[in-house]
């Protein structure tokens, strides 16, 4: 029988062969643990493409460790001795191997990172936990960055992140002599606009037979499996960054903030949930874009654009996150209470654009990000939609969502939830925007055009009572002056009618 001495513990979301946890794999005695237990898959309804895309890549990541000889004992959900949670399946591994320590990589989220720091005393071993590597700014390092700011705005700390790491410098400067091209890449969609053509992946028998699982096992869970269309490997997830540098990172800038029915994806990359699994790195993928400029095979302003988003907001969320947590998620500034309506999960409303995200959304686990904050997010900020809820639905329904990212994405930027410690105004927006930014209106059964009556936009009116009903809290906004003038020098007549027909709105959010 061979001895172990070690196990080493790899989460769902740590699917990378340069995982700190496994830095020090000895050949004779050391075990890699996964386990795909119920309690993670379960603590909220996640997508069935979530669920599957994690199941399957979490196969396919072990089976790659086996073919280099490294010993892994994996736990399927459907094993009849898996105790279905974390602690247990280590506990049992351990008693079972004779193992006397655990390693493993910080997680990626409060409520599991709590539980970790108990695991040594809990499990009689030592429990060595280290930093998850992968990430380009560590947690002490944000708290570094923060300490002492009274703003803590995304720009500065994508500047410093800039430099520290030499991304798109020139000496001391940014290339091209600016840090953010941001003014360039609002263009609303050109008429007739696609994305470009995406690729595939041959669904091998671990996707198979994954896919049959979830159908069986979490069959209520939101989402369809049809055209499962993600990467469950490395190499594949390698193709898919490949397929985006080369053939859509040009466009990426333009096109940022377009919405267009029919076309969920245009120019976004779509890795996120590779990224956050762990199948690509964050600095790779940054190099990557970085050379596609100095190769003169995309512009500055996309390369630039791109890049900010991984390098900037990637890791300013997460350093939200852990330097804020556990209270964040308790946070709701503008004390919004409703319940999250159940068009959110069926896709069922005559709002077009609501239609559209949330239909996206059910088939492929995915919308981008101006969906996510300018429609869905914007809806609940603002309809008033309690923030619990509204963090919940995107933990659950986007594949690409761990506490980490969703929480201070939702509670933070979309919900202003946290009352400006992210995000300096809130996002909230009128049918205008949409209307300007997408083609959803023009075969909505609502007219962005109308802010009462029963055709009129239903955003309108919410956009005009989430000003008023939050005087108090926001008037003093120096970014919101001139949209408070506009709604002082309203005639009150006109004011009442349009809080009324908003009234009516929320008693009734289920009708729209
Ligand atoms: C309400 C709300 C919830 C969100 N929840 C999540 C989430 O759970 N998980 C998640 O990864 N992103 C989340 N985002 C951020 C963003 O919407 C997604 O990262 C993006 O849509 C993923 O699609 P993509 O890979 O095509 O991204 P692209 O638009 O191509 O962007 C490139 C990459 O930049 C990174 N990125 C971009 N914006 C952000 C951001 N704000 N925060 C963190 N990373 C970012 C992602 O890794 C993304 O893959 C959320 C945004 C909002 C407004
Ligand atoms: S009219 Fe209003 S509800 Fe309809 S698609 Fe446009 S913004 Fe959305």
């Amino acid at each position: 029988m061979v001895s172990v001495s070690r196990i080493h513990l790899v989460l769902g979301d740590q699917l990378s062969p340069s995982l700190s946890a496994l830095s020090d794999l000895e050949p004779d005695t050391s075990l890699v643990l996964m386990a795909e237990v119920m309690s993670e898959a379960t603590y909220v309804k996640h997508h069935k493409k979530k669920i599957a895309f994690l199941f399957s890549a979490m196969r396919h990541f072990a089976q790659a460790l086996e073919k280099k000889g490294i010993r892994v004992r994996y736990v399927t959900l459907d094993d009849p001795k898996n105790t279905q949670s974390l602690e247990n399946e280590l506990a049992r591994a351990l008693r079972e191997t004779g193992a006397t320590a655990v390693v493993a990589t910080e997680c990626g989220e409060w409520r599991l990172a709590e539980e970790m720091r108990t695991w040594s005393e809990r499990l009689g071993v030592p429990v060595e936990i280290r930093t998850d590597d992968r990430f380009l700014c560590s947690i002490d390092d944000f708290r570094a960055w923060r300490k002492g700011r009274k703003q803590l705005r995304m720009e500065y700390f994508y500047r410093d992140m800039r430099r520290r790491h030499r991304v798109l410098m020139e000496g001391d400067d940014p290339v091209g002599g600016k840090w953010n091209f941001d003014a360039e890449n609002r263009k609303p969609p050109a008429s007739g606009l696609k994305g470009p053509k995406r690729i595939s992946h041959r669904k091998d028998e671990i996707t198979k037979s994954v896919l049959s699982l979830v159908e069986a096992r979490f069959a209520e869970h939101m989402g369809t499996l049809e055209s499962f269309h993600f990467a469950v490997t490395e190499a594949q997830a390698e193709r898919e960054l490949a397929h985006f540098i080369d053939e859509v990172l040009p466009g990426f800038g333009d096109y940022q903030d377009a919405m267009v029915e029919g076309e969920p994806y245009l120019y976004h990359s779509l890795i996120s949930a590779y990224v956050n699994a762990g199948l690509l790195l964050p600095l790779d993928v940054i190099r990557r874009a970085e050379a596609a400029w100095y190769e003169g095979r995309a512009p500055l302003n996309a390369v630039e654009g791109f890049i900010r988003q991984i390098l900037g907001w990637r890791e300013y969320v997460r350093g939200i996150y852990w330097t804020e947590m556990p209270g964040y998620a308790d946070r709701n500034h503008l004390k919004a209470e409703r319940g999250l309506p159940w068009f959110y999960w069926s896709g069922e409303t005559r709002m077009n654009c609501m239609a559209q995200a949330v239909g996206d959304t059910i088939e492929h686990a995915y919308s981008h990000h101006i969906q996510r904050l300018m429609v869905t997010g914007n809806f609940a900020l603002l309809a008033g939609i309690a923030p619990s809820e509204v963090c919940e639905w995107y933990l659950a329904v986007y594949a690409d969502a761990y506490d980490w990212v969703e929480l201070p994405n939702t509670l933070g930027m979309a919900l202003y939830g946290d009352g400006g410690l992210m995000a300096s105004k809130p996002y909230a927006a009128s049918g205008k925007y949409i209307d300007r930014m997408s083609n959803f209106c023009g075969s909505c059964a609502y007219d962005p055009k109308l802010t009462t009556g029963p055709k009129a936009c239903p955003f309108n009116a919410l956009y005009w009572e989430f000003l008023a009903r939050n005087t108090e809290r926001l008037s003093g906004n120096a970014r919101l002056t001139n949209m408070y003038a506009t709604w002082r020098r309203m005639d009150p007549l006109k004011q009442k009618a349009i809080r009324s027909h908003a009234s009516k709105i929320l008693e009734a959010l289920e009708d729209l």
